[in-house]
């Protein structure tokens, strides 16, 4: 061990630097289950506190749903806590195939397979699938891990403008000798709540001889009239070729991932990708908690709708306020403030006024970029809603932020 002073005070610089410029993220301890009513200990060994959450990935409200946490316990009893092993060894029960037919079935894909997260699906796919010879063409807005499993393939890569369907054009004109040519999308992009434009994807797919990826992480339960994502509420679902998604977000909220998608497509992953053969499978207690979150899905569309309404009075109320939000119908609401300080100092405050919405800004999103992403669930009642309005307005009233225009802003804080 030689963690010399000189190793220390290199990492002590470093993290006095993220401080000084205001980027530190400081984790606040929830001390309750998670939901629309919180109680929150900040900072670390302050009185808790009951906040309405705003930032959650709990869309559909499932994370404490009784009859998960139900299906849970019988899960746990009927097939045990862990695994000890990876899938292809001794690690698949038949309740891990069971999940993945029921998924294939809810996305209508040919077939599926788990990964123990999304992270990992997206880590593993692109390598498994690709060579040298091919390239992978992304949305310039696509998710972290998405990039990360793009670095880890030895496909050409290049990216198109975010959205920008003329751009995507010329790139698959360009790459037209390549043997395979990927176009890589978020299906909702998570830090600005839009929508990829799907149905002119394939469109472009077909023209180009391309296949379709789309990663429905904050899509997959909710975005499309039965909640099975964007290539529902593009109407194009059967086009897509690989789909990847997350159980940690409207789904249960636990963890665990997939790739869902053409059959070979799904079984060359089976047999290459790194992070489904060399990391252990998902738990059976999970296992049984996503299968019921699914059961729940089934039954009808109500907690989609109610998300649905709940995203639509929030955005309007918000607007009506004078925020400077980002346009779009997803429950992903950003409310911007451009200058990192300005997006933890409003932060502070919400919280003061008994809301927890977290600032974003760079790295997480481009730097002059920085905001509030709050979220929406069909957790939230009116009156959650109406009671983090209020707060906003008084906050945003406090830096003088409403009414405002990005540039006003911007002029008077900085980038
Ligand atoms: C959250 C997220 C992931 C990661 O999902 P995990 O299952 O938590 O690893 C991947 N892609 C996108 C687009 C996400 O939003």
């Amino acid at each position: 061990m030689v963690y010399s002073d000189r190793v220390r005070d290199l990492y002590q610089g470093q993290l006095g630097g993220i401080r000084e410029a205001g980027l530190f993220k400081q984790e606040r301890f929830i001390r309750s289950p998670q939901g629309a009513d919180i109680n929150v200990e900040f900072p670390s060994g302050a009185e808790v506190k009951p906040v309405i959450n705003v930032c959650a990935n709990n869309y559909l409200g499932l994370s404490n749903h009784p009859e998960i946490v139900q299906a849970a316990h019988d899960g746990l009893a009927k097939r045990g806590y862990g695994m000890s092993s990876v899938r292809f060894i001794c690690g698949t029960q038949d309740i891990h195939r069971e999940l993945e037919e029921v998924v294939t079935e809810f996305l209508g894909t040919e077939d599926t397979i788990l990964f123990p997260s999304c992270m990992d699906a997206n880590a593993g796919v692109f390598e498994s699938l690709l060579t040298k010879d091919d390239i992978m063409i992304s949305d310039r807005l696509v998710h972290a891990s998405i990039v990360d499993g793009m670095r880890l393939c030895s496909a050409e890569h290049d990216t198109f403008k975010h959205g920008d369907m003329g751009h995507l054009e010329k790139k698959l004109q360009q790459f037209q000798d390549k043997r395979l040519r990927v176009i890589i999308n978020d299906g909702v992009y998570s830090m600005d709540g839009d929508t990829a434009k799907l149905d002119e994807i394939v469109k472009l797919a077909e023209a180009y001889d391309a296949l379709v990826f789309v990663d429905e992480s904050h899509a997959s339960g909710f975005i499309g009239a039965t909640g099975r994502g964007t290539h529902e509420k593009c109407g194009v679902m059967g086009k897509m070729d690989i789909i990847t998604t997350t159980f940690g977000k409207a789904l249960g909220g636990a963890s665990g991932g997939c790739v869902s998608g053409r059959r070979e497509i799904v079984e060359m992953c089976r047999q290459r990708a790194r992070p489904y053969l060399f990391s252990n499978a998902m738990a059976p207690v999970i296992i049984a908690g996503v299968l019921k979150a699914f059961e729940i899905l089934k039954r009808g569309t109500e907690l989609r709708d109610k998300l649905e309404d709940n995203a639509r009075y929030w955005r309007k109320g918000l607007t009506e306020a004078g925020f400077v939000i980002k346009k779009g119908d997803s429950p992903i609401v950003p409310v911007m403030l451009f200058n990192a300080k300005l997006a933890q100092d409003v932060s502070r405050d919400l919280y003061a006024e008994g809301v927890y919405a977290i600032g974003f800004f760079f790295p997480v999103v481009g730097k002059g970029q920085a905001r509030i992403r709050t979220q929406l669930s069909a957790m939230h009642d009116r009156h959650h809603l109406d009671r983090a309005l209020d707060a906003f307005i008084k906050v945003g009233k406090k830096y003088e932020c409403l009414g405002k225009t990005e540039e006003e802003i911007v002029a008077r804080y900085g980038l």
